[in-house]
């Protein structure tokens, strides 16, 4: 079953399609200090090669927006990466912008936050440069409203209104509808300054789930410009992640969503690429998206006593996950390969039947011989201490005789 994708316009950024129904985006942030080019460089393509396919940088001061060139040379020279850079600018992006057109040009998209470029009549005139920029620079932009720093004078402003009303609304109603109408004014100030609508995708992220999902929809209902979706400040361990992934599926199985990010804090030293595997095995999950084979391992239980299944489980796992990265390039087909690890006969020989290639381990009490099912037959059964080989030798002649080697790109004449 596949989930019907909302229509939007569709936004290119420096070559990643955002938007226009097209496969979800997988999207990070990093969290170096712009101004250290070869750490951001390093995070940016670490990030990458995790599989984001956009990367966000921070551009907060002159120190920061004057190493971003050099970001994206270092990228491509030193690390060999091309990935498109997002510029995150809060307060002074008018500024770095029109200081720093090595900055401008070397970003494929800017995140304006429309709650901090100013106030009053600065604000329309700072956005406007913002804006401006993009146009010269022919890049797209994010409106990126965030319930943590919502434009001030729009808020009271509805307050206000909502006051004068008979029968108020509660204050959460006010907030939300004040983050939509940030986000869709901004974009339509935006349009009338001169950006075409298909370079402009629009967020509107909180810290609390059921606000997001709310605003999300009625963003949705109410444009038809791509949406990056993001559960802001999501927090740390499985909490964030439990968060953003319930966040995000409940709006992406509406078809809500084109963009994705996870804002996970990690750990103090801790991997930043986790932010990018939650939001791909999320698209995954889901059907989304497919990025590599999926292994159904049951959980195990009191009948897998010994740790032969959960090693093989692993072992799979990371044999498949290394294998994907040749197999990307030589036969991406396979990553709709399914594969099963199942530890005993309760539910391994169904769920090895219903995989491409499944292997159902002795559990507990049975006799230490493993079947394994291809395409849903029978195919062999394996024992002995060579079993985790012999399984990985099968699962690796599926993938060689099912999923077919990429056209050779023709011979340079
Ligand atoms: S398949 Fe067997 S080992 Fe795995 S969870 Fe079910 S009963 Fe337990």
């Amino acid at each position: 079953m596949t989930v019907p994708r909302r229509h939007t316009h569709l936004v290119d950024v420096g070559g990643v399609v955002v938007g226009g129904g097209r496969p979800v985006v997988v999207q990070s942030m990093t969290n170096t200090d712009t101004a250290d080019a070869a750490g951001t460089a390093a995070q940016v393509a670490q990030l990458a090669e995790a599989g984001s396919e956009i990367v966000r940088i921070t551009v907060n001061n002159r120190a920061a927006a004057a190493r971003v060139a050099e970001i994206r040379d270092r990228l491509r020279d030193v690390h060999g990466v091309e990935v498109p850079l997002v510029g995150d600018f809060h307060y002074n992006g008018h500024t770095l912008l029109r200081e720093f057109p090595d900055c401008a040009e070397a970003l494929s998209k800017y995140r304006i936050n429309p709650g901090n470029v100013g106030r009053g009549a600065r604000h329309d005139a700072n956005f406007a440069t913002m804006v401006q920029a993009a146009i010269d620079h022919r890049r797209p932009v994010r409106i990126g409203v965030n319930g943590g720093s919502l434009d001030p004078e729009l808020l009271d402003a509805l307050m206000d209104e909502n006051g004068r009303l008979p029968e108020p609304l509660p204050a959460g109603d006010v907030l939300r509808e004040a983050m939509v109408r940030s986000a869709i004014t901004s974009a339509e100030a935006a349009e009338e300054i001169g950006l075409p609508a298909d370079r402009i995708v629009l967020s509107c992220k909180t810290s609390r789930l059921q606000d997001m999902v709310a605003v999300y929809r009625d963003l949705a209902d109410r444009c038809a410009y791509p949406l990056h979706l993001g559960l802001t400040e999501a927090g740390m361990g499985s909490k964030g992640i439990v968060s953003t992934t319930a966040a995000l599926a409940i709006l992406l199985q509406d078809g809500i969503g084109d963009t994705i990010r996870a804002s996970l804090t990690p750990e103090p030293g801790g991997d930043r690429t986790i932010e990018v595997r939650v939001c791909r095995e999320l698209l995954q999950s889901l059907g989304l998206r497919t990025f590599r084979p999926e292994v159904t391992a049951c959980p195990g239980c009191g009948r897998t006593t010994s740790t032969v299944f959960q090693e093989l489980a692993q072992t799979i796992e990371r044999h498949l996950d290394e294998r994907m990265r040749v197999w990307s390039a030589e036969r991406p087909g396979a990553a709709a390969l399914k594969v099963a690890v199942m530890g005993c006969i309760v539910n391994g020989p169904g769920e090895s039947r219903a995989a491409d290639i499944g292997i159902s381990l002795p559990g507990t009490g049975e006799q230490p011989r493993a079947p394994v099912y291809v395409d849903g037959e029978k195919a062999t059964t394996l024992e002995g201490p060579t079993l985790a080989e012999d399984f990985i030798r099968m699962v690796e002649d599926y993938v060689e005789s099912h999923f077919p080697r990429a056209a050779e790109p023709a011979a340079a004449r």
